[in-house]
């Protein structure tokens, strides 16, 4: 496969912006190698600025569970850029939007509507300290929430102390009001809650976790957290940035039937385009400004761009139900990656939530960051590259599931099998 055009593209990107690109994940960093610079999408396709076609298990990192180019979302943007692309005031189609994500989401009353994950969660925070008067939150390791600053801290030396900033830029003043666990961890939660009884505003989670690889929660694990966010008056956020609309129609709270106070969006609530958003129990909601005064605003939130294709893009998923299929055509998937490594002999395990899906290479269930640091990650980055070299594009870190739209045919997954077993037993030579 020739990819002299990339090569040229990222070289000149690389003087234009940091690292060439406008967000880390897409840099090739944890696989080795240039990124493939892309020209268009249709459904389960990509095709590169030379030529390429792979098939596509990234969906722009969640967002185009309906494949690319949907017909239907097409259609919607075509109609609302005749419109006008912003207003800055109130448009139809945020009612639209609001009102989809309030029928679907079943613990979501009121919602706002934002530009990112990252401003969703950031807002969702700040509304939980803002509601309780208090100041710590609960993370867990492990997890992504986007690029806020008090959530981009690690743990501290001893299990449940203060965090400490993982990015320069941090500063350990913001650090401090984060309190990291281990994912899954059902004990550290039970301890720190006794320990701060009054202190914590809200545990923020990823209800099956995305961004170590696909890691489900353990049976009771959220449940537990429901109980201490109940009983000692915490704000249980529920990040759905990744999972909502995409592990069930209802997102994880439907799937595991757990009821959030906060809920943050982002991804498919947008159709491939910018979107966020948070919402959850009323009488929180209406602590917002300007219904409340917790401060947050923004000029292009429930832009009409973005709100259509958003609408396209949940309508469709309630008129179409891909779930079950979705469902059907991943765990195909994942028994023909665990039969392909088991003939080639190279030690993996999977984990697997609806049409999220993640080969480890490692021999032990992943449930916990400490457990997934454990992965053999130069040899997935050899595997990501045997399968681009077969024409399947999958996610460029070990630590990031791979997700199946509703463009996936039988032939692409029969067809990825079948590369999986190349790539896998040429890992072997
Ligand atoms: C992607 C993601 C975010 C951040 O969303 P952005 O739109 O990239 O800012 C937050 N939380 C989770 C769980 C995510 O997967």
């Amino acid at each position: 496969m020739s990819r002299t055009k990339s090569h040229e593209i990222f070289a000149r990107a690389k003087h234009l912006m940091p690292g060439g690109v406008n967000s880390p994940a897409r840099a090739f960093g944890a696989v080795g190698g240039e990124p493939i610079v892309f020209e268009r999408g249709e459904g389960a396709y990509l095709f590169d600025v030379d030529g390429n076609q792979y098939i596509d298990y990234i969906g722009s990192w969640g967002p185009m569970i309906l494949g690319h180019l949907h017909p239907a979302v097409r259609e919607a943007l075509h109609a609302a850029v005749d419109q006008g692309t912003s207003f800055g005031a109130p448009t139809e189609r945020e009612n639209g939007l609001a009102e989809l994500i309030i029928e679907l989401v079943p613990s979501v009353e009121q919602v706002r509507l934002v530009n990112s994950g990252t401003e969703a969660t950031m807002s969702a925070i700040r509304l939980a300290r803002g509601f309780t008067g208090r100041n710590k939150i609960v993370k867990f390791s492990g997890n992504y929430h986007g690029h806020v600053d008090s959530l981009l801290v690690a743990a501290g030396s001893a299990a449940a102390t203060l965090g400490v900033p993982n990015s320069p830029g941090v500063t350990p003043g913001t650090a401090e009001d984060t309190i990291v666990l281990p994912y899954n961890d059902i004990a550290a939660l039970d301890q720190l809650f006794e320990q701060h009884p009054d202190a914590i505003a809200g545990v923020i989670f990823e209800p099956v976790v995305g961004n170590m690889g696909c890691v489900p929660p353990m049976p009771g694990f959220l449940e537990k957290i429901r109980e201490h966010c109940t009983h000692y008056g915490a704000v249980m956020i529920m990040d759905e940035v990744m999972t909502g609309f995409r592990v069930a129609m209802g997102g994880a709270q439907q799937l595991y039937g757990i009821t959030p106070d906060l809920t943050t969006l982002g991804k498919i609530v947008g159709g491939g385009l910018p979107i966020g958003a948070y919402g959850g129990r009323a009488d929180i909601m209406g602590h917002i400004l300007p219904a409340g005064e917790v401060f947050q605003a923004g000029t292009l939130s429930g832009n009409p761009l973005a709100t259509a294709a958003g609408i396209a893009t949940l309508k469709t998923l309630k008129e179409t139900d891909p779930y079950p299929k979705l469902d059907a055509r991943t765990k195909t998937l994942e028994e023909g990656f665990k039969a392909a490594a088991a003939e080639a002999d190279v030690p993996t395990v999977t984990a697997r939530v609806g049409s999220m899906l993640t080969l480890f290479f490692h021999n032990e269930p992943v449930r916990c960051w400490d457990d997934a640091a454990k992965c053999d990650t130069a040899r997935y980055g050899k595997f990501f590259w045997e399968m681009i070299e077969r024409g399947v594009y999958l996610p460029c870190s070990q630590y990031e599931a791979l997700f199946i739209s509703a463009a996936h045919t039988d032939a692409d997954i029969t067809k990825t099998i079948e590369a999986a077993k190349q790539s896998l037993a040429a890992l072997k030579k």
